[in-house]
């Protein structure tokens, strides 16, 4: 006999545990299938979250989550520096699989049951069920793809999307510095994140990612001695829409990641939250409800992406009269409205050269 739910989760990512908190909240059974034996393993991400977005959320992470803080950040364009004063919005480095685990423990608090090592291989829909197979067999009236650019469960029922996804690598350094660099080529991006006596180095490119970051380390005289690596890819394409009757789609498999910088675990967590409130019959359009919260912003991203992947000897250009626009509401959302209103400004950073600017 399957085991019976009224939901079940597939993937045991911020997406999936936060559907499984919310609809467990209501009452519902929920059962969360994981394909990995531990939560939050193996790593692919680099764990920035922003204070703002964690105070949105009403997220009260534990502090031994964080391994870093910093309002640093310093942009380089091309390998030239432009240090950029912001909004004074804090960025904070988190221990990603400690996050998952503190997610998936309020998840089984609130009711859920997690089942590690269980990878969906087979899901059919038999009359008003869902029958869906992993080590067990599991029968539910509700059912959830969570599992990530994977898409495993789309592509089992023929349905997987073009996410376009953006390949990365990432290292971990013996490296330390204190605040976070990003560097912009057009077409790509790259990172250096401090999480304490180490660092996190990355680049996102469809062209030569080792050669990318190579050059990026050389750049930053950061001995080429990786301590471990990371191989993965966020969805370009999104947002998708997300519910199709007793079947939804969250997180990176229906792209509720940032396009343009591949920031995925707020909205994740987020879009989570929407669509286990839709289950339970408060939200009757969760497709709707996750596009007014990041769709405009997100298509924005979208379109900056693409323009800059069509043009990548263009780069990024802030002259002294658009900072402070800049400044005045969300710096990132802004920044991308100016350029895809006047990409002409995407030379003009080459020239301006170096520019001092802080996050405070
Ligand atoms: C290199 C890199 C760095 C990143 N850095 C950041 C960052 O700093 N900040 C940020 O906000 N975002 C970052 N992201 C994006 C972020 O990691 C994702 O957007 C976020 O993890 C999405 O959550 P999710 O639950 O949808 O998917 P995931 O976290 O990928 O979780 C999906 C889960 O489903 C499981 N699964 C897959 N298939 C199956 C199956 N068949 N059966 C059972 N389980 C299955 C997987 O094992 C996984 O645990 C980064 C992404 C990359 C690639």
């Amino acid at each position: 006999m399957p085991l019976a739910y009224d939901v079940v989760v597939v993937g045991g990512g911020p997406a999936g545990l936060s559907v499984a908190e919310k609809v467990a909240q209501h009452g519902f059974s929920v059962a969360v299938l994981e394909e990995h034996g531990e939560i939050g393993r193996p790593l692919k991400c680099t764990g920035i979250l922003l204070e703002r977005d964690i105070r949105a959320l009403g997220l009260e992470i534990p502090e031994e989550i964080v391994l870093f803080r910093t309002h640093e950040f310093v942009l380089h364009v091309r390998n030239k520096l432009v240090e950029l004063s912001l909004p004074p919005f804090e960025i904070l480095v988190t221990d990603r699989p400690k996050l998952d685990k503190w997610l998936a423990k309020k998840s089984a608090e609130a009711g859920a049951d997690l089942f590690l090592a269980h990878k969906c291989s087979a899901v059919e829909r038999k009359g008003d069920r869902w029958k869906v197979r992993a080590r067990e067999s599991y029968a539910c009236s509700f059912l959830v793809e969570a599992d990530g650019i994977s898409q495993d469960v789309s592509r089992i029922l023929g349905k997987a999307e073009n996410l376009k996804p953006m390949p990365c690598l990432q290292y971990e350094v013996a490296w330390a510095c204190k605040e976070v660099h990003v560097f912009l080529w057009g077409d790509g991006f790259g990172w250096v994140v401090p999480s304490g006596r180490r660092s996190r180095v990355g680049v996102a490119t469809r062209f030569g990612l080792l050669s990318r970051i190579k050059e990026l380390m050389r750049s930053l005289g950061i001995p080429y001695k990786p301590v471990s690596a990371v191989s993965a890819s966020f969805p370009t394409s999104g947002p998708l829409p997300c519910a199709f009757g007793s079947f939804f789609k969250v997180g990176d498999c229906a792209g509720h990641v940032n396009p343009l910088v591949g920031a995925g675990i707020a909205s994740s967590i987020m879009a989570g939250r929407i669509v286990g409130e839709a289950i339970a019959g408060k939200v009757p359009d969760p497709s709707k409800k996750i596009d007014e919260e990041f769709g405009e912003s997100f298509r924005l991203y979208r379109r900056l992406r693409e323009y800059l992947e069509r043009n990548p000897s263009s780069v990024f250009a802030l002259t002294d009269s658009r900072i402070p626009s800049l400044l005045e509401s969300d710096m990132l959302g802004e920044f991308a409205k100016l350029l895809i209103q006047e990409p002409s400004l995407l030379e003009a950073l080459f020239r301006h050269g170096r520019r001092i600017l802080r996050l405070i």
